[in-house]
């Protein structure tokens, strides 16, 4: 098979973090890029894929990043003429002073979450505010405000954060498209924000089902997930958040705004993985989702804002609704209610999973169609014929990766940028031969549809897309 080469890395590629997104980033970088062998590198704190990366001639450095050492070690790399780039793939390493630094050293810079230094998640002293991604992204943002312009650093180009923000944009056209709207693609934030507005789109769910399963049940005492167990646990336990919608009539008691910053988001005082919202994916049709938070839940409500910040003319709200693979809900079942943290950690390989897909699109609501979902449903099949050392859920995040790293070497002087700041169609083609069947489907389901507590008189029967109808508990 040959793959397209998208362009020449002239300089050492440094891949922190080696887990399981690592390892799949890995073989498409391989393939798609020319490079220097001799130039790449992984650092990780674990040793456990030495004997992997020895065998693909890949230079590993057994190190831990920390905020002390982060400027050695990259100036180490960095520090010559040949530009390179820096592929975060790793937990417990403070995302804004790597890409500050990268972009120093005039080094292209990509990573899939804003990462803090450890202990900011678990941190007793923070308050709930202090512990949101919203403060995170706040972080970045202002970054790129204090430095416009300057060598690219992509943040937040996983799957979700990421590629769910190009879905948005394809997700908004077609509605358009079969609501008979005639438009141009919008050129601009505003025009974008504009166009969503006119649909009457009144928010967007990051809704995604996990079906991926293995054979063995999971055993006491492990965490099983699809993807970095550390990772969700970090965010399962931060408080729920959601960009928060301008047609919203009312908040849950314990919802909180923000007084600085974007002003798109609310937290809730409640651990997100503890608050479940209703949603809708193509295959289990009305489902639960855990209202985890994610940069993209802020990113997209903040991207599509009319009006003021504070008091937006619009704004949709828009949040994860998250249904992980089976055993990763059982997880998090276990944690909570043991209140201690499972001695095992365990993300499912692409060898021992047996079957299932991963769903994991954008459900627009509330315009004339009802809601639209559109994304990719991806199985762990076809995941395997399509490229090594990943299952489905993996395969969505590296393939956003790859997208981006394209996009930021042929767009090498664009600042810090966002997934939804870029251009959507180019990343989506690089992507999209690795995404599976790729659909939109209109559903009738509304959020009262499902709602078994039609006594319950927080029930806001005159419009179903009302937060109150969409949270569970
Ligand atoms: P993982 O837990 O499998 O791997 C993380 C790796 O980071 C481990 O190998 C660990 O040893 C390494 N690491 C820990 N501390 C380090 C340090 N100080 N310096 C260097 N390396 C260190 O995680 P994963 O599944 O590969 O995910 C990697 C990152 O991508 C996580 O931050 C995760 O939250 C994020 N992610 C984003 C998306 C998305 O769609 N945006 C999806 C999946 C994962």
């Amino acid at each position: 098979m040959k793959y397209p080469v998208y362009g020449k890395i002239s300089g050492p590629i440094v891949l922190i973090g080696f887990g399981s997104i690592g390892r799949g980033v890995l073989p498409l970088i391989e393939r798609h890029f020319e490079y220097d062998a001799h130039m790449i590198h992984v650092i990780d704190p674990s040793d456990e894929q030495a004997n992997f990366l020895a065998q693909r001639g890949v230079q590993f450095h057994k190190k831990s990043l920390t905020e002390d050492n982060y400027r050695d070690i990259l100036n180490g790399f960095f520090a010559n003429e040949k530009q390179g780039f820096c592929v975060n793939l790793s937990v417990d390493t403070g995302s804004l002073d790597i890409m500050k630094h990268c972009r120093e050293l005039n080094t292209l810079y990509i990573d899939t979450v804003v990462e803090p230094w450890p202990g900011f998640y678990f941190n007793d002293e923070a308050s709930p505010a202090e512990r949101t991604n919203y403060a995170l992204r706040e972080t970045v943002r202002a970054e790129k405000r204090a430095n416009p312009g300057g060598t690219t650093a992509v943040s937040c180009c996983g799957a979700n954060p990421g590629m769910v923000s190009w879905f948005v944009k394809e997700a908004l056209m077609n509605i358009a498209r079969d609501t008979d709207v005639d438009c141009d693609q919008p050129q601009s934030r505003e025009g974008w924000a504009g166009l969503m507005q006119s649909l009457g789109v009144k928010g967007i769910h990051i809704a995604e089902r996990d079906t991926q399963y293995v054979r063995e049940p999971k055993p006491l005492g492990t965490f099983i997930n699809t993807w970095s167990v550390e990772g969700f646990i970090s965010e399962s336990f931060q408080p729920a958040e959601l960009g928060w919608g301008s047609h919203e009539k009312w908040m849950p008691d314990n919802a909180h705004k923000h007084d600085k910053g974007c002003q798109a988001a609310i937290y809730i005082t409640y651990p997100g993985a503890l608050t479940r919202v209703h949603t809708w994916c193509p295959t289990p049709g009305p489902q639960y989702g855990f209202l985890v938070t994610h940069n993209e839940a802020i990113s997209i409500s903040d991207y599509y804002t009319v009006g003021d910040a504070a008091q937006p003319d619009y704004r949709p709200t828009c949040h994860y609704a998250y249904h992980p693979c089976d055993q990763a809900v059982l997880s998090v079942h276990e944690i909570f209610g043991s209140g201690t943290q499972q001695k095992t950690m365990k993300i499912l390989s692409e060898d021992e999973i047996v079957d299932g897909i991963d769903e994991l699109g954008v459900l627009l609501y509330g315009h004339a169609k009802n809601a639209y979902w559109y994304g990719s449903r991806l199985s762990i099949k076809e995941a395997r014929t399509l490229a090594p050392f990943q299952n489905a859920t993996g395969l969505q995040v590296t393939s956003a990766v790859l997208a981006g790293m394209v996009w930021a070497l042929e767009n090498p002087e664009a600042g810090i940028v966002e997934t939804d700041e870029m251009d959507h169609k180019r990343c989506l083609e690089v992507q999209r031969p690795y995404l599976g069947p790729v659909e939109g489907h209109y559903t009738d389901w509304t959020p009262l549809s499902t709602r078994w507590d039609h006594f319950n008189e927080e029930i806001d029967s005159s419009d179903p897309w009302q937060f109150r109808n969409i949270l569970a508990s």
